[in-house]
Protein backbone atom coordinates (compact mmCIF):
# COMPACT_ATOMS: atom_id res chain seq x y z
CA UNK A 1 0.00 0.00 0.00
CA UNK A 2 0.88 3.34 -0.84
CA UNK A 3 -0.59 5.17 0.98
CA UNK A 4 -3.47 5.24 4.11
CA UNK A 5 -4.07 8.71 3.85
CA UNK A 6 -3.70 11.47 1.64
CA UNK A 7 -1.78 14.74 2.62
CA UNK A 8 -4.41 16.61 2.73
CA UNK A 9 -7.00 14.31 4.98
CA UNK A 10 -4.89 14.17 8.10
CA UNK A 11 -6.80 16.44 12.19
CA UNK A 12 -6.02 16.53 14.82
CA UNK A 13 -8.61 13.91 15.54
CA UNK A 14 -5.54 11.23 14.27
CA UNK A 15 -3.40 12.14 16.89
CA UNK A 16 -1.65 8.99 17.80
CA UNK A 17 -2.45 6.93 14.47
CA UNK A 18 0.51 5.58 12.25
CA UNK A 19 -0.05 6.46 8.86
CA UNK A 20 1.47 6.40 5.79
CA UNK A 21 1.78 9.13 3.11
CA UNK A 22 3.34 9.52 -0.36
CA UNK A 23 3.81 12.26 -2.32
CA UNK A 24 6.22 15.53 -3.17
CA UNK A 25 8.68 17.48 -1.25
CA UNK A 26 7.57 21.30 -1.05
CA UNK A 27 9.81 22.93 1.12
CA UNK A 28 12.75 21.77 3.23
CA UNK A 29 13.20 23.07 6.89
CA UNK A 30 16.82 22.07 7.97
CA UNK A 31 17.74 23.56 11.54
CA UNK A 32 20.10 20.89 12.38
CA UNK A 33 18.67 18.83 15.10
CA UNK A 34 15.64 19.29 13.11
CA UNK A 35 14.33 18.55 9.70
CA UNK A 36 10.65 19.51 8.48
CA UNK A 37 9.33 18.56 5.18
CA UNK A 38 5.88 20.02 3.31
CA UNK A 39 4.73 16.98 1.54
CA UNK A 40 2.12 17.76 -0.99
CA UNK A 41 -0.07 15.91 -3.24
CA UNK A 42 -3.28 16.66 -5.23
CA UNK A 43 -5.00 16.81 -2.43
CA UNK A 44 -3.38 19.27 0.00
CA UNK A 45 0.30 19.62 2.21
CA UNK A 46 1.40 18.10 5.65
CA UNK A 47 4.30 18.25 7.62
CA UNK A 48 6.68 15.72 8.04
CA UNK A 49 8.88 15.81 10.88
CA UNK A 50 12.78 14.51 11.32
CA UNK A 51 14.45 15.22 14.59
CA UNK A 52 17.93 14.01 16.14
CA UNK A 53 16.22 12.61 19.23
CA UNK A 54 12.98 10.64 17.79
CA UNK A 55 13.99 9.82 14.13
CA UNK A 56 17.19 7.66 13.15
CA UNK A 57 20.33 8.33 12.24
CA UNK A 58 19.83 6.59 8.76
CA UNK A 59 16.35 8.22 8.22
CA UNK A 60 17.82 11.53 9.41
CA UNK A 61 20.56 11.17 6.65
CA UNK A 62 17.82 10.10 3.80
CA UNK A 63 16.01 13.63 4.87
CA UNK A 64 18.75 15.79 4.70
CA UNK A 65 19.60 14.64 0.91
CA UNK A 66 16.05 15.79 0.05
CA UNK A 67 15.71 18.31 -2.66
CA UNK A 68 12.27 20.01 -4.26
CA UNK A 69 9.92 17.69 -6.21
CA UNK A 70 11.70 14.46 -4.40
CA UNK A 71 8.59 11.79 -4.60
CA UNK A 72 8.89 9.91 -1.32
CA UNK A 73 6.75 7.58 0.91
CA UNK A 74 7.10 7.77 4.17
CA UNK A 75 5.43 5.65 7.42
CA UNK A 76 4.96 7.72 10.92
CA UNK A 77 3.00 8.74 13.71
CA UNK A 78 0.66 11.86 13.67
CA UNK A 79 1.31 13.96 16.28
CA UNK A 80 0.44 17.60 17.47
CA UNK A 81 1.98 20.42 16.47
CA UNK A 82 3.93 22.76 18.59
CA UNK A 83 3.50 25.43 16.52
CA UNK A 84 0.05 25.09 14.96
CA UNK A 85 -0.92 26.59 11.48
CA UNK A 86 -4.38 28.03 11.05
CA UNK A 87 -3.82 28.81 7.55
CA UNK A 88 -3.63 24.65 6.60
CA UNK A 89 -6.61 22.32 6.93
CA UNK A 90 -3.80 20.28 8.71
CA UNK A 91 -1.85 22.57 10.51
CA UNK A 92 -2.56 21.21 13.87
CA UNK A 93 -0.64 18.10 13.12
CA UNK A 94 2.63 16.96 11.56
CA UNK A 95 4.07 13.28 10.98
CA UNK A 96 6.99 11.98 13.29
CA UNK A 97 8.58 10.11 10.64
CA UNK A 98 9.87 5.92 11.19
CA UNK A 99 10.08 4.89 7.87
CA UNK A 100 11.67 6.42 4.37
CA UNK A 101 11.49 5.22 0.76
CA UNK A 102 12.47 7.69 -2.00
CA UNK A 103 10.77 6.58 -4.66
CA UNK A 104 12.06 8.99 -7.42
CA UNK A 105 14.60 11.99 -7.19
CA UNK A 106 13.97 14.97 -9.04
CA UNK A 107 15.65 17.60 -10.51
CA UNK A 108 15.42 21.18 -9.52
CA UNK A 109 12.61 22.12 -11.31
CA UNK A 110 12.90 25.31 -13.90
CA UNK A 111 10.72 26.99 -11.98
CA UNK A 112 8.95 27.47 -8.76
CA UNK A 113 6.01 25.22 -7.55
CA UNK A 114 4.27 27.86 -5.79
CA UNK A 115 0.97 30.06 -5.92
CA UNK A 116 3.04 32.89 -7.24
CA UNK A 117 5.44 31.30 -9.71
CA UNK A 118 8.56 32.83 -11.41
CA UNK A 119 8.21 30.70 -14.38
CA UNK A 120 6.93 32.59 -17.22
CA UNK A 121 4.55 31.33 -19.14
CA UNK A 122 6.33 29.57 -22.34
CA UNK A 123 8.46 28.02 -19.79
CA UNK A 124 5.43 26.73 -17.80
CA UNK A 125 4.18 25.53 -21.09
CA UNK A 126 7.04 23.49 -21.84
CA UNK A 127 7.19 21.77 -17.99
CA UNK A 128 3.11 21.65 -18.22
CA UNK A 129 3.19 18.99 -15.69
CA UNK A 130 5.41 20.54 -13.53
CA UNK A 131 2.89 23.43 -13.85
CA UNK A 132 -0.63 21.29 -13.13
CA UNK A 133 1.25 20.54 -9.57
CA UNK A 134 0.77 24.31 -8.45
CA UNK A 135 -2.49 24.84 -7.13
CA UNK A 136 -4.25 27.59 -9.28
CA UNK A 137 -3.57 25.02 -12.58
CA UNK A 138 -4.99 22.17 -10.84
CA UNK A 139 -8.05 24.17 -9.02
CA UNK A 140 -8.56 24.73 -12.88
CA UNK A 141 -8.55 21.52 -13.74
CA UNK A 142 -10.53 20.41 -10.77
CA UNK A 143 -13.46 23.20 -11.68
CA UNK A 144 -13.61 21.85 -15.26
CA UNK A 145 -14.05 18.68 -14.31
CA UNK A 146 -16.28 19.59 -11.84
CA UNK A 147 -18.79 21.82 -14.60
CA UNK A 148 -18.10 19.10 -16.88
CA UNK A 149 -20.30 16.38 -14.49
CA UNK A 150 -22.52 19.17 -13.52
CA UNK A 151 -23.58 19.31 -17.70
CA UNK A 152 -23.61 15.57 -17.47
CA UNK A 153 -25.56 15.15 -14.57
CA UNK A 154 -28.07 18.02 -15.57
CA UNK A 155 -28.47 16.51 -19.51
CA UNK A 156 -28.37 12.80 -18.80
CA UNK A 157 -31.76 13.33 -15.84
CA UNK A 158 -33.30 15.15 -18.77
CA UNK A 159 -33.11 12.40 -20.74
CA UNK A 160 -30.13 12.71 -22.97
CA UNK A 161 -28.01 10.39 -24.20
CA UNK A 162 -24.04 11.06 -24.66
CA UNK A 163 -22.95 9.43 -27.87
CA UNK A 164 -19.59 9.50 -29.55
CA UNK A 165 -19.16 10.59 -33.01
CA UNK A 166 -16.14 9.99 -34.90
CA UNK A 167 -13.16 12.16 -35.79
CA UNK A 168 -12.02 10.49 -39.05
CA UNK A 169 -14.43 12.46 -41.10
CA UNK A 170 -15.63 14.14 -44.24
CA UNK A 171 -15.08 17.93 -43.92
CA UNK A 172 -17.98 20.05 -42.19
CA UNK A 173 -18.38 22.95 -43.76
CA UNK A 174 -18.88 25.57 -40.79
CA UNK A 175 -16.60 28.41 -42.11
CA UNK A 176 -12.91 27.25 -40.52
CA UNK A 177 -10.88 25.31 -42.59
CA UNK A 178 -10.47 21.34 -41.61
CA UNK A 179 -7.32 19.98 -40.08
CA UNK A 180 -6.42 17.02 -42.54
CA UNK A 181 -5.67 13.39 -41.92
CA UNK A 182 -3.88 11.12 -44.90
CA UNK A 183 -4.97 8.17 -45.56
CA UNK A 184 -2.32 5.09 -45.81
CA UNK A 185 -4.53 2.84 -47.51
CA UNK A 186 -6.47 4.78 -49.87
CA UNK A 187 -3.77 6.90 -51.87
CA UNK A 188 -4.31 10.59 -52.36
CA UNK A 189 -7.12 10.32 -49.83
CA UNK A 190 -7.87 12.32 -46.80
CA UNK A 191 -9.66 12.38 -43.82
CA UNK A 192 -10.60 15.89 -42.44
CA UNK A 193 -11.24 16.15 -38.19
CA UNK A 194 -14.52 17.32 -37.27
CA UNK A 195 -15.06 21.30 -37.02
CA UNK A 196 -18.11 19.61 -35.13
CA UNK A 197 -20.09 16.74 -34.78
CA UNK A 198 -22.88 18.91 -36.72
CA UNK A 199 -24.14 16.43 -40.01
CA UNK A 200 -23.21 13.27 -37.24
CA UNK A 201 -25.78 14.71 -34.71
CA UNK A 202 -28.09 15.66 -37.21
CA UNK A 203 -27.93 11.58 -38.32
CA UNK A 204 -28.38 10.64 -35.17
CA UNK A 205 -31.88 12.55 -35.19
CA UNK A 206 -32.88 10.72 -38.18
CA UNK A 207 -32.02 7.62 -35.98
CA UNK A 208 -34.32 8.39 -33.61
CA UNK A 209 -32.12 9.24 -30.76
CA UNK A 210 -34.15 12.19 -29.92
CA UNK A 211 -32.12 13.77 -27.51
CA UNK A 212 -28.17 13.73 -27.60
CA UNK A 213 -24.90 15.84 -25.97
CA UNK A 214 -21.64 14.71 -26.29
CA UNK A 215 -18.98 16.73 -24.50
CA UNK A 216 -16.85 16.43 -27.90
CA UNK A 217 -13.19 17.88 -29.04
CA UNK A 218 -13.23 20.16 -32.29
CA UNK A 219 -10.89 21.04 -34.73
CA UNK A 220 -10.35 23.81 -36.81
CA UNK A 221 -7.40 25.68 -38.42
CA UNK A 222 -7.69 28.81 -38.04
CA UNK A 223 -5.91 31.64 -38.50
CA UNK A 224 -4.77 32.12 -34.50
CA UNK A 225 -6.22 35.35 -32.19
CA UNK A 226 -5.65 35.40 -28.60
CA UNK A 227 -6.71 32.37 -26.24
CA UNK A 228 -8.45 30.57 -29.32
CA UNK A 229 -7.08 26.77 -29.33
CA UNK A 230 -6.99 24.89 -32.96
CA UNK A 231 -8.63 22.03 -30.32
CA UNK A 232 -11.37 22.56 -28.12
CA UNK A 233 -14.11 21.10 -26.71
CA UNK A 234 -17.54 21.46 -27.20
CA UNK A 235 -20.84 20.41 -25.26
CA UNK A 236 -22.89 19.35 -28.35
CA UNK A 237 -26.28 18.88 -28.08
CA UNK A 238 -29.51 18.12 -30.65
CA UNK A 239 -32.90 16.97 -30.22
CA UNK A 240 -35.28 16.54 -32.29
CA UNK A 241 -39.38 17.22 -32.60
CA UNK A 242 -38.52 20.55 -31.23
CA UNK A 243 -38.83 24.06 -32.09
CA UNK A 244 -36.53 27.08 -31.27
CA UNK A 245 -38.49 27.86 -28.57
CA UNK A 246 -37.87 24.31 -26.77
CA UNK A 247 -34.29 24.76 -27.35
CA UNK A 248 -33.81 27.94 -25.62
CA UNK A 249 -35.99 26.40 -22.30
CA UNK A 250 -33.76 23.28 -22.39
CA UNK A 251 -30.52 24.85 -22.43
CA UNK A 252 -31.46 28.24 -20.89
CA UNK A 253 -32.35 25.52 -17.69
CA UNK A 254 -28.47 23.74 -18.21
CA UNK A 255 -27.21 27.76 -17.97
CA UNK A 256 -29.31 28.46 -15.36
CA UNK A 257 -28.57 24.91 -13.18
CA UNK A 258 -24.49 25.40 -14.14
CA UNK A 259 -24.85 29.24 -12.98
CA UNK A 260 -26.60 27.95 -9.58
CA UNK A 261 -24.25 24.72 -8.66
CA UNK A 262 -21.11 26.23 -9.79
CA UNK A 263 -21.43 29.72 -8.71
CA UNK A 264 -24.12 30.01 -6.45
CA UNK A 265 -26.20 32.93 -8.40
CA UNK A 266 -29.71 32.69 -9.23
CA UNK A 267 -31.36 34.33 -12.50
CA UNK A 268 -34.26 35.29 -13.74
CA UNK A 269 -35.23 34.49 -17.16
CA UNK A 270 -32.96 35.56 -19.51
CA UNK A 271 -33.82 38.43 -21.69
CA UNK A 272 -34.06 38.19 -25.94
CA UNK A 273 -33.09 39.95 -28.49
CA UNK A 274 -32.94 39.98 -31.81
CA UNK A 275 -29.38 40.29 -33.65
CA UNK A 276 -30.89 43.41 -35.72
CA UNK A 277 -31.41 45.16 -31.99
CA UNK A 278 -28.39 43.83 -30.31
CA UNK A 279 -26.04 45.23 -33.66
CA UNK A 280 -28.32 48.32 -33.42
CA UNK A 281 -27.79 49.15 -29.38
CA UNK A 282 -24.35 47.68 -28.87
CA UNK A 283 -22.90 47.30 -32.58
CA UNK A 284 -22.42 43.80 -30.98
CA UNK A 285 -23.73 40.48 -31.58
CA UNK A 286 -22.59 39.23 -28.02
CA UNK A 287 -23.14 42.24 -26.09
CA UNK A 288 -21.99 42.61 -22.66
CA UNK A 289 -25.43 43.98 -20.89
CA UNK A 290 -23.66 43.81 -17.39
CA UNK A 291 -24.01 47.98 -17.94
CA UNK A 292 -25.31 50.46 -20.18
CA UNK A 293 -23.92 52.59 -22.46
CA UNK A 294 -26.51 51.55 -25.52
CA UNK A 295 -25.95 52.95 -28.82
CA UNK A 296 -28.11 56.35 -29.13
CA UNK A 297 -28.44 56.75 -33.36
CA UNK A 298 -27.79 60.61 -33.85
CA UNK A 299 -28.61 61.46 -37.66
CA UNK A 300 -31.71 63.58 -37.07
CA UNK A 301 -29.69 65.51 -34.65
CA UNK A 302 -26.68 65.81 -35.50
CA UNK A 303 -27.04 66.33 -39.56
CA UNK A 304 -28.23 69.40 -41.43
CA UNK A 305 -26.66 71.73 -39.10
CA UNK A 306 -23.35 72.67 -40.95
CA UNK A 307 -21.18 70.26 -39.83
CA UNK A 308 -19.65 68.45 -43.05
CA UNK A 309 -18.20 65.52 -41.61
CA UNK A 310 -21.12 64.49 -40.04
CA UNK A 311 -23.53 64.91 -43.25
CA UNK A 312 -21.76 62.98 -45.64
CA UNK A 313 -22.03 60.05 -43.18
CA UNK A 314 -24.55 57.08 -43.10
CA UNK A 315 -24.97 56.22 -39.61
CA UNK A 316 -23.97 58.44 -36.50
CA UNK A 317 -23.60 57.15 -33.08
CA UNK A 318 -23.02 58.21 -29.54
CA UNK A 319 -22.61 56.72 -25.92
CA UNK A 320 -22.61 58.38 -22.90
CA UNK A 321 -19.43 57.30 -20.60
CA UNK A 322 -20.81 57.41 -17.01
CA UNK A 323 -19.05 60.02 -14.70
CA UNK A 324 -16.34 61.14 -17.45
CA UNK A 325 -17.44 64.66 -17.82
CA UNK A 326 -14.02 65.60 -15.61
CA UNK A 327 -11.71 63.95 -18.71
CA UNK A 328 -9.41 66.24 -19.15
CA UNK A 329 -7.80 67.48 -22.81
CA UNK A 330 -5.29 64.82 -22.64
CA UNK A 331 -7.27 62.11 -21.66
CA UNK A 332 -9.80 62.27 -24.29
CA UNK A 333 -7.20 63.42 -26.92
CA UNK A 334 -5.97 59.31 -25.60
CA UNK A 335 -9.12 57.91 -26.40
CA UNK A 336 -8.92 59.67 -30.18
CA UNK A 337 -5.95 58.22 -30.28
CA UNK A 338 -7.06 54.71 -29.45
CA UNK A 339 -9.66 54.51 -31.92
CA UNK A 340 -7.70 55.64 -34.42
CA UNK A 341 -5.22 52.72 -34.36
CA UNK A 342 -5.55 50.61 -37.00
CA UNK A 343 -7.14 47.79 -35.10
CA UNK A 344 -10.06 50.18 -34.60
CA UNK A 345 -9.44 52.21 -37.79
CA UNK A 346 -12.16 55.34 -37.06
CA UNK A 347 -11.47 59.02 -38.16
CA UNK A 348 -11.81 59.99 -35.23
CA UNK A 349 -14.43 61.02 -31.65
CA UNK A 350 -16.62 64.27 -31.22
CA UNK A 351 -17.11 64.33 -27.79
CA UNK A 352 -19.45 66.70 -25.23
CA UNK A 353 -19.19 66.99 -21.45
CA UNK A 354 -22.67 67.26 -19.54
CA UNK A 355 -21.17 69.65 -17.09
CA UNK A 356 -22.39 69.60 -13.28
CA UNK A 357 -24.33 73.11 -13.92
CA UNK A 358 -26.07 71.33 -16.76
CA UNK A 359 -24.40 73.04 -19.87
CA UNK A 360 -22.76 70.80 -22.46
CA UNK A 361 -19.61 71.61 -23.48
CA UNK A 362 -18.50 69.92 -26.80
CA UNK A 363 -15.69 69.91 -29.07
CA UNK A 364 -18.14 71.04 -31.83
CA UNK A 365 -19.53 73.87 -30.36
CA UNK A 366 -19.67 76.23 -33.71
CA UNK A 367 -22.07 73.89 -35.09
CA UNK A 368 -24.16 73.04 -32.28
CA UNK A 369 -26.45 74.58 -29.98
CA UNK A 370 -26.98 73.55 -26.08
CA UNK A 371 -30.67 72.85 -27.24
CA UNK A 372 -28.90 70.46 -30.07
CA UNK A 373 -26.14 69.02 -27.67
CA UNK A 374 -29.18 68.48 -25.11
CA UNK A 375 -30.94 66.35 -27.45
CA UNK A 376 -27.53 63.79 -28.01
CA UNK A 377 -27.81 63.57 -24.20
CA UNK A 378 -31.44 62.71 -24.13
CA UNK A 379 -30.64 60.15 -27.64
CA UNK A 380 -27.30 58.15 -26.06
CA UNK A 381 -28.94 58.56 -21.96
CA UNK A 382 -26.21 60.59 -20.57
CA UNK A 383 -26.62 62.07 -17.19
CA UNK A 384 -25.24 65.46 -16.39
CA UNK A 385 -21.54 64.46 -15.11
CA UNK A 386 -21.17 61.94 -18.05
CA UNK A 387 -18.58 62.47 -21.20
CA UNK A 388 -20.65 61.93 -24.29
CA UNK A 389 -18.42 60.40 -27.01
CA UNK A 390 -19.83 60.27 -30.90
CA UNK A 391 -18.38 58.49 -33.97
CA UNK A 392 -19.63 58.36 -37.88
CA UNK A 393 -19.38 56.91 -40.82
CA UNK A 394 -20.79 53.36 -42.73
CA UNK A 395 -23.30 51.46 -40.42
CA UNK A 396 -21.42 48.23 -39.88
CA UNK A 397 -18.25 49.41 -39.81
CA UNK A 398 -19.20 52.39 -37.32
CA UNK A 399 -21.42 50.21 -34.97
CA UNK A 400 -18.03 47.93 -34.53
CA UNK A 401 -15.81 50.62 -33.79
CA UNK A 402 -17.86 52.07 -31.30
CA UNK A 403 -18.81 48.75 -29.82
CA UNK A 404 -15.06 48.62 -29.15
CA UNK A 405 -14.96 51.80 -27.43
CA UNK A 406 -17.71 50.92 -25.04
CA UNK A 407 -15.84 47.34 -23.98
CA UNK A 408 -12.70 49.28 -23.73
CA UNK A 409 -14.19 51.85 -21.37
CA UNK A 410 -16.14 49.35 -19.65
CA UNK A 411 -13.65 47.91 -18.71
CA UNK A 412 -11.26 50.66 -17.76
CA UNK A 413 -14.29 52.15 -15.38
CA UNK A 414 -14.25 48.72 -13.93
CA UNK A 415 -18.18 47.97 -15.07
CA UNK A 416 -16.99 44.30 -16.04
CA UNK A 417 -17.55 43.14 -12.92
CA UNK A 418 -16.38 39.20 -13.16
CA UNK A 419 -19.19 38.47 -10.09
CA UNK A 420 -22.18 39.84 -12.38
CA UNK A 421 -23.45 37.31 -14.45
CA UNK A 422 -25.33 38.78 -17.06
CA UNK A 423 -27.04 36.14 -19.71
CA UNK A 424 -29.31 36.91 -22.99
CA UNK A 425 -30.25 35.25 -25.59
CA UNK A 426 -29.56 36.86 -29.50
CA UNK A 427 -32.17 35.34 -31.43
CA UNK A 428 -33.02 35.64 -35.12
CA UNK A 429 -29.67 35.95 -37.02
CA UNK A 430 -29.46 36.51 -40.58
CA UNK A 431 -29.14 33.31 -42.27
CA UNK A 432 -26.36 34.62 -45.14
CA UNK A 433 -23.72 36.54 -44.45
CA UNK A 434 -21.70 38.45 -47.79
CA UNK A 435 -18.30 37.93 -48.26
CA UNK A 436 -16.64 40.55 -49.81
CA UNK A 437 -13.38 38.30 -50.93
CA UNK A 438 -15.29 35.34 -52.79
CA UNK A 439 -18.04 38.04 -53.73
CA UNK A 440 -20.62 35.63 -52.54
CA UNK A 441 -22.93 34.87 -49.32
CA UNK A 442 -21.76 32.13 -47.22
CA UNK A 443 -24.26 30.68 -44.40
CA UNK A 444 -24.08 32.72 -41.23
CA UNK A 445 -24.01 29.69 -38.64
CA UNK A 446 -23.69 26.84 -41.39
CA UNK A 447 -25.84 25.55 -44.26
CA UNK A 448 -28.18 22.75 -42.15
CA UNK A 449 -29.78 25.95 -40.24
CA UNK A 450 -33.32 26.83 -41.62
CA UNK A 451 -34.29 29.94 -42.57
CA UNK A 452 -37.74 31.40 -41.11
CA UNK A 453 -40.37 30.05 -43.13
CA UNK A 454 -41.86 33.77 -43.53
CA UNK A 455 -38.68 34.69 -44.81
CA UNK A 456 -37.81 32.46 -47.57
CA UNK A 457 -39.53 34.34 -49.96
CA UNK A 458 -36.75 36.85 -49.34
CA UNK A 459 -34.58 34.53 -50.47
CA UNK A 460 -34.64 35.53 -54.48
CA UNK A 461 -35.16 39.33 -53.89
CA UNK A 462 -32.85 40.60 -50.79
CA UNK A 463 -30.84 37.23 -49.82
CA UNK A 464 -29.42 39.85 -47.00
CA UNK A 465 -32.59 40.55 -45.29
CA UNK A 466 -33.76 36.55 -44.65
CA UNK A 467 -33.46 35.46 -40.96
CA UNK A 468 -32.98 32.35 -39.44
CA UNK A 469 -33.97 30.06 -36.94
CA UNK A 470 -30.72 30.84 -35.57
CA UNK A 471 -29.74 32.13 -32.12
CA UNK A 472 -26.82 32.48 -29.44
CA UNK A 473 -26.50 32.15 -25.96
CA UNK A 474 -23.99 35.01 -24.51
CA UNK A 475 -23.20 35.31 -21.33
CA UNK A 476 -20.86 38.69 -20.14
CA UNK A 477 -20.07 39.76 -23.90
CA UNK A 478 -18.77 36.18 -24.90
CA UNK A 479 -20.93 33.86 -27.43
CA UNK A 480 -21.00 30.95 -25.11
CA UNK A 481 -23.25 28.55 -27.21
CA UNK A 482 -25.00 28.49 -30.78
CA UNK A 483 -27.31 26.94 -32.73
CA UNK A 484 -30.12 26.74 -35.08
CA UNK A 485 -33.29 24.72 -35.81
CA UNK A 486 -31.88 22.76 -38.81
CA UNK A 487 -33.59 21.97 -42.01
CA UNK A 488 -34.65 18.44 -42.57
CA UNK A 489 -36.02 18.20 -45.82
CA UNK A 490 -34.22 17.45 -48.94
CA UNK A 491 -35.89 20.37 -51.18
CA UNK A 492 -34.88 22.96 -48.57
CA UNK A 493 -31.50 21.73 -48.35
CA UNK A 494 -30.79 21.38 -51.93
CA UNK A 495 -32.04 24.96 -52.45
CA UNK A 496 -29.74 25.98 -49.61
CA UNK A 497 -26.78 24.87 -50.67
CA UNK A 498 -27.75 26.26 -54.52
CA UNK A 499 -28.10 29.68 -52.92
CA UNK A 500 -24.76 28.71 -51.38
CA UNK A 501 -23.01 28.76 -54.64
CA UNK A 502 -22.86 24.58 -54.44
CA UNK A 503 -23.77 22.85 -58.11
CA UNK A 504 -25.66 19.60 -57.81
CA UNK A 505 -22.73 17.63 -58.67
CA UNK A 506 -20.87 19.57 -55.39
CA UNK A 507 -23.55 19.45 -53.20
CA UNK A 508 -24.05 15.68 -53.55
CA UNK A 509 -20.37 14.68 -53.51
CA UNK A 510 -20.11 16.44 -50.21
CA UNK A 511 -23.66 15.92 -48.40
CA UNK A 512 -25.20 13.20 -50.75
CA UNK A 513 -25.10 11.41 -47.02
CA UNK A 514 -27.15 14.02 -45.51
CA UNK A 515 -29.91 14.29 -48.56
CA UNK A 516 -29.97 10.49 -48.89
CA UNK A 517 -30.92 10.19 -44.63
CA UNK A 518 -33.77 13.22 -45.22
CA UNK A 519 -35.34 10.98 -47.56
CA UNK A 520 -36.27 8.65 -44.66
CA UNK A 521 -38.17 9.95 -42.44
CA UNK A 522 -35.67 12.73 -40.98
CA UNK A 523 -37.81 14.31 -38.31
CA UNK A 524 -37.88 18.28 -37.30
CA UNK A 525 -34.75 19.04 -35.55
CA UNK A 526 -32.12 21.53 -33.90
CA UNK A 527 -29.61 21.81 -31.54
CA UNK A 528 -26.81 24.11 -30.27
CA UNK A 529 -23.32 24.05 -29.21
CA UNK A 530 -21.61 25.03 -25.85
CA UNK A 531 -18.29 26.41 -25.89
CA UNK A 532 -17.36 24.26 -23.49
CA UNK A 533 -13.11 25.53 -22.69
CA UNK A 534 -14.91 29.49 -22.61
CA UNK A 535 -18.27 28.58 -20.45
CA UNK A 536 -15.46 27.24 -17.53
CA UNK A 537 -13.38 29.79 -18.00
CA UNK A 538 -15.88 32.16 -17.64
CA UNK A 539 -17.45 30.55 -14.99
CA UNK A 540 -14.27 30.57 -13.00
CA UNK A 541 -13.87 34.21 -12.87
CA UNK A 542 -10.99 34.37 -15.87
CA UNK A 543 -11.20 34.76 -19.54
CA UNK A 544 -8.28 33.24 -20.70
CA UNK A 545 -9.11 29.67 -21.83
CA UNK A 546 -5.91 28.31 -21.65
CA UNK A 547 -5.83 28.19 -18.09
CA UNK A 548 -8.60 25.76 -17.82
CA UNK A 549 -6.96 23.45 -20.48
CA UNK A 550 -4.70 20.56 -19.24
CA UNK A 551 -2.58 20.48 -22.17
CA UNK A 552 -2.82 23.89 -24.39
CA UNK A 553 -1.29 25.06 -27.49
CA UNK A 554 0.71 28.43 -27.56
CA UNK A 555 -0.36 31.88 -29.61
CA UNK A 556 1.10 30.07 -32.60
CA UNK A 557 -0.49 26.48 -32.27
CA UNK A 558 2.26 24.54 -31.01
CA UNK A 559 2.32 22.68 -28.15
CA UNK A 560 5.80 23.08 -27.08
CA UNK A 561 5.83 20.58 -24.56
CA UNK A 562 5.84 17.90 -27.18
CA UNK A 563 7.32 19.98 -29.73
CA UNK A 564 4.46 19.79 -31.81
CA UNK A 565 3.60 19.94 -35.08
CA UNK A 566 6.94 17.86 -36.48
CA UNK A 567 8.33 16.97 -39.69
CA UNK A 568 7.66 12.97 -40.36
CA UNK A 569 10.65 11.04 -41.34
CA UNK A 570 10.96 9.96 -45.15
CA UNK A 571 9.54 6.23 -44.66
CA UNK A 572 6.03 7.46 -42.78
CA UNK A 573 5.88 10.46 -45.85
CA UNK A 574 6.37 8.02 -48.29
CA UNK A 575 3.58 4.77 -46.59
CA UNK A 576 1.36 7.95 -46.37
CA UNK A 577 1.72 8.81 -50.20
CA UNK A 578 3.17 12.30 -49.15
CA UNK A 579 6.50 12.25 -50.63
CA UNK A 580 7.58 15.85 -52.26
CA UNK A 581 8.67 15.00 -55.51
CA UNK A 582 11.30 17.03 -56.57
N1 LIG B 1 -22.26 22.96 -34.92
C1 LIG B 1 -22.55 24.29 -34.48
C2 LIG B 1 -21.26 24.99 -34.04
O1 LIG B 1 -20.25 24.34 -33.81
C3 LIG B 1 -23.51 24.35 -33.35
C4 LIG B 1 -24.89 23.96 -33.71
O2 LIG B 1 -25.44 24.47 -34.69
O3 LIG B 1 -25.46 23.16 -32.95
O4 LIG B 1 -21.24 26.19 -33.89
Amino acid sequence: MYRSHTCGELRAASIGEDVTLAGWVQKIRNQGFMIWVDLRDRYGVTQLIFDEERTSSDILKEAEGLGREFVIQVKGKVIERVSKNPQMPTGDIEILVSEFNLLNPSLTPPFTIENETDGGEELRMKYRYLDIRRNPVKENLMFRHKVGMQVRNYLSQQGFLEVETPYLIKSTPEGARDFVVPSRMNEGQFYALPQSPQTFKQLLMVGGMDKYFQIVKCFRDEDLRADRQPEFTQIDCEMAFVEQEDILNVFEGLTKHLLKEIKGVETGNFPRMTHAEAMQKYGNDKPDIRFGMEFGELNKLAQGKGFNVFDQQELIIGIAVPGAAGYTRKEIDALIEWVKRPQIGANGLIWAKYNDDGTLKSSVDKFYSQEDLLGWAQTVGAKVGDLILVMGGDTNTTRVQLSALRMYLATRLGLRDPKVFAPLWVVDFPLLEWDEETKRFHAMHHPFTSPKPEDIELLKTEPAKVRANAYDLVLNGNEIGGGSIRIHDKETQAMMFEYLGFTDQEAKEQFGFLMNAFEYGAPPHGGIAFGFDRLVAILGGQETIRDYIAFPKNNAGRDVMIDAPAKLDDAQLKELHLQVKI
